[in-house]
């Protein structure tokens, strides 16, 4: 930590002489001041006696970072390092006095559990302040994942779906902003640097179009990994199997491309040709009782989410089955009757063998 307390006054370490009575401002237990040629200064708990707040260990990285993202904030209000909230039993990195709201900001270096990630940002929201989660440099060598969309991604006007890492060494905010996932599930974003919170409000100068994908390519891909047997797409293949098809054969009714939000997993394809393979093999009326469960099930089938810690994407299936439905009345598969759908043909499955169509 950056600072401690001596006397009932809080002492930064960049100005602090060593002495033996500095404590910690959250539990007030004794900490050593660590100065030297190499270090940048801070204080730590004796070893025997960790603190009840829990912080992530002082690296160079984490302490420099935590007095650039203090500057950084300046301009939207009194900033104030390792700021200590009892109420919560936490510690911001830093503290933005906003006079709209509160801003915690949580500089992120080392790895943290989903669980750990879950608690301190509901504590911060608890007490009605706005957590700013922003990553370190194992974060920003990381390719876009999962675990880090999981854990992370927030949402910033103009900027949408995003993740903002500190880089440390250039003193800047590099964000990944309009994330999405195409089709066949990889994670995408626009990267921009922005130099100060003025930009950051601004949003972006321009916007990239969306990389085209190509189906051949998916189902090729597919294809490989279906011969190495990985275990990712088994679960698919099996349930498709028992209704009598193959993967690589999925008919043209079921495609599409364009993106999604990024937590479907495996991707929105996917979950088109498995809902829609289960939909065409129900006899009688299709009444949305019966569709919903059904497009849950194929979205567990395909890794999606309808939330991360930050963001909910509440009724993200239900739209996208909508979508689909829509799209088969229109290319007349399935007949809108009063109580639902029915099958009006089934759509045509290709042969499985690449190359053929
Ligand atoms: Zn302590």
């Amino acid at each position: 930590m950056l600072l401690a307390e001596l006397a009932d006054q809080l002492v930064d370490a960049q100005n602090a002489v060593r002495r033996p009575d500095y404590r910690c401002p959250a539990c007030h237990e004794p900490v050593r001041l660590h100065r030297g040629r190499q270090v940048i200064p801070y204080f730590a708990h004796l070893p025997q006696s960790p603190c009840v707040i829990q912080g992530e260990g002082e690296t160079p990285e984490h302490l420099a970072g935590k007095r650039q993202l203090a500057d950084f904030f300046t301009p939207w209000g009194p900033t104030e390092l390792e700021h200590v909230l009892p109420m919560i039993q936490q510690r911001a990195d830093v503290w933005v006095a906003r006079t709209s709201q509160p801003v915690a900001v949580e500089f992120q270096c080392s790895p943290l559990s989903l669980a750990g990630v879950s608690t301190r940002t509901a504590g911060y929201q608890k007490i009605g302040c706005y957590p700013f989660w922003l990553l370190g440099h194992r974060y920003a060598q990381q390719r876009l994942n999962w675990a880090l969309i999981e854990r992370f991604m927030g949402w910033l006007p103009r900027w949408e779906l995003c993740l903002p890492f500190w880089d440390v060494t250039q003193q800047r905010l590099q964000l990944t902003h309009h994330l999405y996932q195409d089709v066949a599930g990889h994670y995408g974003g626009q990267v921009t640097s922005v130099a100060n919170l003025a930009a950051l409000i601004a949003g972006p100068t321009q916007l990239d179009p969306y990389p085209r994908l190509s189906l051949k390519r998916v189902r090729y891909h597919w294809a490989q990994e279906l011969a190495r047997a990985t275990p990712n797409l088994r679960a698919v293949q099996e349930f498709l199997y028992l209704r009598g098809h193959h993967l690589l054969g999925f008919p043209e009714a079921f495609e599409t491309t364009g993106s999604t939000p990024p937590v479907l997993g495996r991707g929105l394809l996917l979950w088109r040709i498995l809902f829609g393979t289960a939909l065409f093999a129900l006899n009688g009326p299709l009444t949305s009782n019966r569709l919903a469960p059904l497009a849950q099930h194929c979205l567990e089938l395909v890794g999606g989410h309808e939330q991360t810690v930050r963001v909910s994407f509440p009724h993200l299936v239900d739209r996208l089955q909508a979508q689909l439905m829509t799209e088969l009345v229109q290319r007349g598969y399935l007949t809108v009757v009063p109580d639902g759908w029915q099958i009006r043909r089934q759509p045509r499955w290709r042969s499985a063998r690449i190359g053929t169509d």
